[in-house]
């Protein structure tokens, strides 16, 4: 078998090209133009990568957005003025603080402070409550995870009674995307670093999600037959043959599994766009929800 390749590039670029449209018509309609402040605390380059790339998509998308670089010594104090002057900024209706910030930073206060109004990164305890808790409308679904449910949407792949393995239980990814997983009616099992015997317990997946950060982590012999499988993960290996010398691989040995699969992500071009699209809805969805 070979599998279905979910091309997460063409899935997102429709996506931005909605949002696109949405953003022109709210304007038309005398809206604000929506925008997207990010923080990025010093200079880690694959940080400074994504948040270039949020700001181009942003423009792409008819949004504004504020680019705001503060250098590596900046303290917890100064991030949590900036942060309280931007929730009152009336032109700004997303806050997204780049993680990972620097370890004399306490990340989960400096999160707890962003409006939950301007949560587009979902992070905020109030809004991770509203995802889990039954009957609870959410005010912003998490961006990653969302992508990954817009691509299992898209591709008809069937959740309900589904079993669901998730590997990873991170607050950005795992754990939220299994909320929106068991919302979408499948069985979820979450396995992390201190789970037994993984390549069994993702035998069973109908869906496999792999977010790790482990590159080429599972293998084909991980994977039942026809299954469904994601890969989340963004892992920079040394590749001599590469002009760079390095080369970006996912958490699933990619060739091996695509002959076992019914459907596969690739990385890059798989999740990755989505994770921004996803941004650029939440912060539409923020402007729509401000008026
Ligand atoms: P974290 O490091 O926060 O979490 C990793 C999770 O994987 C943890 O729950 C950990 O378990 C588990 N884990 C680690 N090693 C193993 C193992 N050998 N077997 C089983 N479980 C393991 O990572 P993130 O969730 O932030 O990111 C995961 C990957 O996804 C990374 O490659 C990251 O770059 C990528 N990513 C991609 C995005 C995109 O847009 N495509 C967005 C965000 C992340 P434990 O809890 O026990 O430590």
């Amino acid at each position: 078998m070979t599998a279905t390749i979910l091309d997460g590039k063409a899935i997102a670029a429709r996506l931005r090209a909605e949002i696109g449209a949405e953003v022109s018509t709210l304007r038309a309609a005398g809206g604000p133009q929506p925008g997207l402040a990010t923080v990025l605390v010093g200079d880690d380059p694959a940080s400074a990568v994504y948040v270039r790339n949020k700001h181009k998509a942003c423009a792409e998308a008819g949004m504004h957005s504020v680019d705001i670089k503060l250098p590596a010594s900046a303290s917890q104090a100064e991030l949590l003025a900036l942060v309280a002057e931007l929730n009152t900024r009336a032109d700004v209706h997303g806050i997204l603080v780049q993680l990972p910030l620097p370890a004399h930073i306490d990340a989960p206060s400096i999160i707890a402070a962003i409006a939950v109004t301007k949560d587009v990164d979902c992070l905020h305890p109030e809004n991770v409550g509203l995802l889990a808790q039954k009957g609870r409308q959410p005010r912003f679904l998490p961006c990653t995870p969302a992508g990954v449910m817009h691509i299992l949407q898209v591709s008809n792949t069937a959740l309900a009674g589904a079993n669901a393995v998730v590997l990873g239980r991170s607050n950005i990814v795992g754990m939220p995307l299994s909320l929106l997983l068991v919302s979408a009616d499948a069985t979820v099992t979450i396995a992390h670093s201190r789970t037994r015997d993984l390549p069994a317990l993702c035998r069973t997946a109908d869906v496999l999600v792999a977010a790790v950060g482990v590159p080429e982590l599972v293998r084909a012999d991980w994977v039942k037959p026809g299954s469904t499988v994601i890969d989340v993960g963004i892992n920079r290996i040394a590749d001599p043959a590469a002009k760079s010398g390095s080369r970006l691989v996912g958490d699933l040995a990619y060739a091996e599994v695509a002959e076992r699969a019914g459907a596969i992500t690739p990385v890059p071009g798989g999740v990755g766009p989505l994770t921004i699209a996803m941004l650029l809805q939440n912060t539409l969805h923020a402007t729509q929800a401000s008026q």
